[in-house]
């Protein structure tokens, strides 16, 4: 009988996180061989740019090297939707008297019971999953005492790196070492992940902190998520997402700097309201210095903060996609989530009702912009 690592992923690119982990399991769970299998369309996640099944399959036999590992492309084949449980009936035919041990990362792990046909999946093959995060406490209170058997939590340290966060760097032409220089090879060459804003993620990242990176490239995910879903220019969303906090780090110098060369003025309001500044100067910089002049990009930078009545489809998908981006997490970002699903101006009318409860109740100002906001959602919905 056989020990036999099954790691599947989407693998959009394999990267040093995969690899460790593929390397310690195998270490730990004594395993004597291991099937990598990137997988169709994944089921669990909204792809963003997806390689092409061939070059994940072509970048996974660049990383994993060595006769220990088996690239498989039986979900790619299978085509369709990749669900695990589907591979495991398929790999049990093949190997029926082998023992099979899946693994996965934490984040799965935490998804794990909401998989097609879970249960089935305890029963084929052993889930072993390995911590992304520092603090990781899996919660095993929902498995009988039999599916807990078949689960392994490992203890490696954790790696946090995602494949993510290195499309955003390859596509800003950063520099990483946590890739393996092949593949990062394969990616140049194939032009895999250049979405065509590289050239803007250069001014961009020069301005922001890492964390402002981070929320500036989920705000243009989402922003091309919702544009795709209500009709509005998908690469125009895309960029204004990306571009929208462009001043947001920036000094108060810098802020009235900008202001002076672009001839803007802050009402009295605003003046003693540094947080809406960055919506102003972040549009007035942009036009100034020719990074775009596309006015209905300029508008949704111009207005994400703080709303504005009647507002361009562009600057509503703006708007709510910076308040329920992938990496928001405060109290309401649910509601607001779903609500953005089927309607954005209700999504619009809540967040703007949230803005001003919050405000009023900290006892601090409401932009007049942001109260017109709600009361032309309120008259478009309720009127
Ligand atoms: P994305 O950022 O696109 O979601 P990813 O980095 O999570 O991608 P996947 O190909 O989706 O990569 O991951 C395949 C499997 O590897 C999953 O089970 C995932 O949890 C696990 N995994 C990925 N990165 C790490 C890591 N750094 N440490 C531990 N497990 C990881």
């Amino acid at each position: 009988m056989m020990k036999i690592g099954i790691f599947g992923g989407t693998f959009n690119p394999p990267h040093k996180g995969h690899t460790r982990l593929a390397e310690k399991a195998a270490e730990i769970l004594e395993l004597d061989r291991m099937i990598i299998i990137p997988s169709c369309i994944p089921p669990h996640k909204i792809p963003g740019k997806l390689a092409s099944g061939y070059d994940r399959m072509q970048m996974c036999r660049l990383a994993f090297e060595g006769d220990f590992y088996e690239i498989s492309s039986m979900e790619l084949d299978r085509g369709d939707k990749s669900y695990t449980v589907e591979t495991l009936r398929e790999l049990k035919t093949l190997y029926p008297d082998d023992e099979f041990y899946f693994i996965i990362g934490s984040d799965m792990l935490a998804t794990f019971t909401r998989w097609y046909c879970w249960e089935e999946i305890l029963t084929l093959a052993h889930i072993c999953a390995a911590s992304r995060e520092k603090g990781f406490e899996p919660d095993l209170s929902v498995y009988t005492p039999e599916q807990r058997e078949r689960i392994v939590i490992l203890d490696i340290e954790p790696f946090e790196v995602s494949s993510t966060q290195l499309r955003r760097i390859v596509a800003g032409e950063g520099e990483t070492d946590l890739l393996d220089e092949k593949v990062r090879q394969h990616i140049e060459e194939n032009d895999l992940y250049d979405d065509g804003l590289s050239e803007y993620r250069k001014i961009l990242y020069s301005k922001l902190d890492g964390f402002r990176i981070n929320h500036s490239e989920c705000v243009s995910e989402c922003a091309a998520t919702l544009a795709e879903r209500y009709g509005a220019d998908v690469e125009k969303a895309r960029l204004a997402g990306l571009l929208h906090d462009v001043m947001k780090n920036a000094s108060a110098d810098e802020h009235l700097e900008v202001i002076e060369k672009t001839g803007e003025t802050l009402s009295k309001l605003e003046l003693v309201n540094p947080k809406v500044w960055h919506q102003i100067t972040g549009a007035a910089f942009l036009k100034s210095e020719g990074i775009t002049d596309d006015e209905e990009i300029l508008g949704a930078v111009r207005w994400h903060t703080t709303g504005r009545a009647d507002m361009t489809l562009l600057e509503k998908v703006v708007y709510i996609a910076d308040f329920i981006s992938a990496d928001r997490s405060y109290p309401d970002v649910g509601v607001v989530r779903k609500l953005a699903q089927t309607s954005l101006e209700e999504a619009i009318l809540y967040t703007a009702r949230y803005t001003v409860k919050k405000l009023v109740s900290a006892d601090l100002p409401v932009h007049p912009a942001t109260v017109d906001c709600y009361n032309s959602m309120i008259l478009h919905l309720k009127g």
